[in-house]
């Protein structure tokens, strides 16, 4: 059911005891919401805790109270009266829905989130899942604090390629503007978000190697295989070094996961990227976009190849 934003303020303050969650292949808007979030339910006295159902990305431990997120043990419960689940759908979080009975809450901004079996507050136009958070924590009349406004700010700047996609709006500036008068320092978060590994520098000129050209230069791909992967530490980023080709409106990262799976990250100019991976079981913005292939990792090439055909090979 689609849910209004007092909806969702009403339900917080009713539960007492909420586990909030967000996608696995967590990044700055799934941490930043989750933790923000965390902060403001403490704040109002309730009894919350964030679990993740995966590894954590080492870039952005800098995130104030990084260390209080949990990863399940198997068959672990927890006792919630409310599930919230940030910036995806409920289909991205592993077994979170396994630990607790509870009704759930989702908040998201994925235009392909349609599931509406659940409570669902889907604004669609929101540059990230922590611009709708900082919704709600005026809502809730929760002070924001300096390190809910570094966890918002990071969510902000990282799911709109530092205010540049085509997803940032004047409300996006004025949400970063009063969370840098809240506390957050722009310059923080992003030499924090930007740092790599020598070795991911080194892997990141082999990766360039394997750049591909398509249908006239308007699609580029790059390809993390078996070898690449076993080196890397992050491929945060790695998209973007193709998506500024001149020609280029679509690029693809295909990265190798075990021998029938691989993830496809895909960037657009103008392209809806979402519509392409929603074919393929994906989702994700209409410039953004993802999703999990369960074949080879050549045959996960051609698919992908083949699905951008459709948008791009001349008739
Ligand atoms: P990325 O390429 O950075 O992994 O993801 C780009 C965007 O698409 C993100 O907003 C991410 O949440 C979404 N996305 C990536 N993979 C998937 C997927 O398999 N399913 C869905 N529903 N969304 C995805
Ligand atoms: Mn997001």
């Amino acid at each position: 059911m689609k849910v209004t934003m007092k909806e969702v303020a009403e339900k917080l303050k009713t539960a007492k005891k909420i586990l909030v969650t967000a996608h696995i292949h967590s990044d700055g808007d799934a941490l930043g919401s989750t933790l923000a979030m965390w902060q403001a339910l403490r704040q109002l006295g309730k009894d919350a805790q964030v679990y993740i159902d995966d590894e954590l990305p080492a870039n952005l431990a800098f995130l104030p109270h990084f260390d209080a997120i949990k990863r399940p043990a198997k068959d672990e419960k927890f006792d919630a009266d409310l599930l919230l689940v940030l910036d995806t759908s409920i289909d991205r979080i592993g077994n979170i829905r396994k630990m607790t009975d509870a009704p759930l809450l989702n908040v998201d901004h994925h235009v392909t989130n349609n599931n509406y079996t659940n409570d669902l507050y889907l604004d669609s136009d929101a540059a990230a899942a922590c611009e709708i958070v900082l919704d709600i924590l005026h809502e809730l009349d929760v002070k924001i604090t300096p390190d809910i406004a570094t966890c918002i700010y990071t969510g902000l700047a990282t799911d709109t390629g530092f205010f540049n996609y085509s997803s940032t709006t004047a409300k996006t500036f004025r949400a970063a503007a009063e969370l840098v008068e809240c506390g957050a320092k722009p310059n923080f978060v992003a030499e924090q978000t930007e740092k790599r590994t020598l070795n991911d520098l080194k892997v990141m000129t082999a990766a360039l190697q394997t750049v591909e050209i398509y249908f006239d230069g308007k699609v580029a791909g790059m390809f993390i295989d078996e070898e690449l992967e076993k080196i890397v530490d992050t491929t945060e980023g790695l998209v973007d070094l193709i998506r500024v080709i001149d020609t280029v409106d679509v690029a693809f990262l295909l990265r190798w996961q075990d021998e029938n799976t691989s993830r496809a990250s895909l960037r657009s100019k103008g392209t809806n990227v979402s519509d392409i991976v929603k074919k393929l079981g994906g989702g994700g913005h209409v410039r953004a976009a993802g999703c999990t292939l369960h074949m080879s990792f050549e045959d996960a090439k051609n698919t992908i190849i083949k699905a951008l055909s459709e948008n791009f090979a001349k008739a």
